[in-house]
């Protein structure tokens, strides 16, 4: 609440002008009707002095008479309703026109004195008797040669009495003029300030707020232009908030639903502002903790305060630990212009950092199942070309075992192409999904493994628990898949195993399983088997030179490019069963 400052200076400032000028005016009216009523008394009683001087003069009393001087005295004072005296050089009263009790030490009087030195001289004080009484003397030669003084005086009360009277109605009018100036400063203090008042009403609306608040003022001149002014800064005002909030929710909206993580530090290393992401990651209770206690990284700690130093952004990699899982953070460091905040931007490079960790351990294995044969073929190649020939048997076996190694070569290489195709984007994006019949894909597997299978006395069959319907995908590689599980369930299998492919189906997709009742695989190593180069026991097969460990990852790839999922169920020495789903064709089906 304020005080209404303005408006009571306004009141303050009229009353007190129109007090003093009224104060002015009531006292120069008074001084001026005091110093004319006076002077007009004095004037009149000048005139009766002059009078009597003239009539004393003219009946040529002589001072020797004094009897005849008070009788005349005494009646000219009757006749003119005043008192006379006729005071001598030494001060003291020669005739009265009646008696007095002071007669002596008139030169005091300064009537007296001036009129003794030729002037007129006049006063206004109490008398003998206390009353307020006006002398006036002139100066009067009397016979013989002597210089005297005729003074009249006469009470001055009714004078005064006049000017109390006259100062009571002026102090009257005074006040009821001064009341009357008050309560027109009121109200006029009122009509200047209210649309003040209404405009500061309406202006302290805007500044709480209520932006769409204007003020309607009817009149002109400075009141108007200020209320234009005001109107048109609350509209400026408002429609710059709705730009810079719009701004401001696009960059919210932005910044929540990015995809990396984005925190706002302080200049003491509080997280001031987070993302959703940054929340999901960091936990919803970062806000306002220091960003050892909130990310625990010194390496981070130490980009923040070079950047805060330096005000030169930088990169940095962070290894950081979450519920267990780890990360890898490329984080991009930059101070903001305002004070020293710290913008950290945080791109989860894990999943490129696992690709490029397998590309190289991927390749490692590759050279090393690579050279594992090459160094076969080149010994035996070495040794026969040494001169170490010897039985026709011995080097029939050497040659095998250099044929037996290229061909191992020639599968690993195979794999290998299979694999780099299926990994390749362009050529996963390429690929046609077109619809294909299930019917058939199943007994071209069982005729290409029915040799095999009879050579280790192998039972391979088929069960269609639906009939087979049309699928979404590409044969030659949905054939793969089957082929390389076929192929690793004989491997497995003891000779007078089970092999059985199935085909089932559901609403959506269609399901191929391969079980065999072979050597199964331990709980501990199923998670493993999809991983490259990944074999459980290299020689828990007899005589197996063939494998390459990427028969099962190749089957995954083909699996995941024609969006199917694959699953394995093994129990050791009991069997194994792989199956996977391949989307049906439903365009077809539903036909
Ligand atoms: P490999 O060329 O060695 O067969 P795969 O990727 O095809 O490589 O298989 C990976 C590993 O999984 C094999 O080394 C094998 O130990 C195990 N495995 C695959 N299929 C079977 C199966 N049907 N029965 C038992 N073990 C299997």
């Amino acid at each position: 609440m304020y005080r209404p400052l303005i408006r009571n200076r306004i009141t303050i400032y009229f009353i007190v002008i129109t007090g003093g000028a009224l104060l002015f005016l009531g006292l120069y009216t008074l001084y001026a009707f005091k110093e004319y009523s006076e002077k007009n008394f004095i004037d009149s009683m000048f005139i009766h002095a002059r009078y009597s001087r003239d009539v004393l003069y003219g009946e040529s009393p002589d001072i020797r008479q004094r009897d005849r001087l008070n009788t005349l005295a005494f009646n000219l004072g009757d006749s003119m309703g005043l008192d006379i005296e006729v005071i001598g050089q030494s001060g003291a009263v020669i005739a009265a026109s009646r008696p007095r009790s002071a007669n002596a030490g008139q030169l005091e009087k300064s009537e007296v004195a001036s009129a003794l030195t030729g002037n007129f001289g006049w006063d206004i004080r109490p008398d003998d008797t206390g009353q307020k009484t006006a002398f006036v003397a002139v100066p009067f030669t009397i016979s013989p040669p002597y210089q005297a003084v005729v003074r009249v005086s006469q009470p001055a009360e009714e004078l005064y009495g006049q000017f109390a009277g006259l100062a009571r109605a002026i102090a009257a009018a005074f006040l009821v003029a001064l009341f009357l100036a008050a309560w027109l400063s009121v109200r006029l203090a009122k009509r200047l300030v209210r649309p003040l008042e209404e405009i500061t009403d309406s202006a302290a609306k805007m500044s709480a707020g209520q932006l769409d608040e204007r003020i309607h003022y009817k009149g002109d001149g400075e009141f108007a232009l200020l209320s234009h002014v005001l109107n048109n800064l609350a509209a400026n005002l408002s429609q710059k908030i709705h730009e810079t909030s719009a701004e401001k929710q696009k960059l919210e909206l932005i910044l929540q639903n990015m995809d990396n993580p984005v925190l706002l530090f302080d200049k003491n290393g509080r997280v001031s502002a987070a993302n959703r992401h940054g929340q999901q990651l960091f936990g919803p209770n970062l806000l306002g903790q220091h960003q050892l206690a909130a990310i625990g990284s010194s390496v981070l700690d130490t980009a923040i305060r070079s950047v805060q130093d330096n005000s030169v952004a930088k990169s940095t990699t962070l290894k950081l630990t979450f519920n267990g899982l780890k990360y890898i953070f490329q984080v991009f460091v930059a101070s903001l212009p305002a004070g020293q905040n710290i913008l950290c931007v945080f791109h989860d490079i894990t999943a490129l950092q696992n690709i490029y960790e397998k590309q190289m351990e991927f390749v490692a294995n590759a050279s090393h199942e690579l050279a594992t044969p090459l160094t076969a073929i080149r010994g035996f190649s070495e040794t026969l070309l040494d001169g170490g020939l010897g039985s026709t048997a011995t080097n029939i076996k050497f040659i095998k075992i250099i044929h037996e190694e290229s061909e191992r070569m020639q599968r690993l290489l195979a794999d290998l192409l299979r694999l780099a195709r299926l990994d390749a984007a362009d050529y996963r994006q390429a690929i046609a999904l077109s619809p294909i019949a299930a019917e058939g894909l199943l007994e071209e597997v069982l005729e290409e493994f029915s040799n095999q299978c009879q050579h280790k006395n192998i039972s391979l069959s088929i069960d269609y628990q639906r009939q087979p319907g049309s699928l979404l995908a590409n044969r030659d590689w949905l054939k793969q898949a089957l082929v390389n599980l076929t192929e690793n369930a004989v491997k497995y299998s003891p000779e007078g195993g089970k092999i059985m492919l199935t085909y089932d189906a559901d609403d959506a997709c269609a399901t191929f399983s391969v079980s065999d009742s072979g050597l199964g695989i331990a709980p501990e190593n199923l998670p493993l088997v999809f991983e490259r180069f990944y074999q459980v026991d290299k020689a828990r097969v007899k005589g197996n030179s063939g494998g390459t460990g990427l028969g099962l990852a190749i089957v995954k790839s083909i699996v995941e490019m024609l969006g199917g999922t694959v699953k394995v169920e093994s129990r050791l020495k009991i069997g194994t069963t792989f199956s996977f789903t391949v989307p049906l064709n439903k365009i077809l089906v539903s036909s």
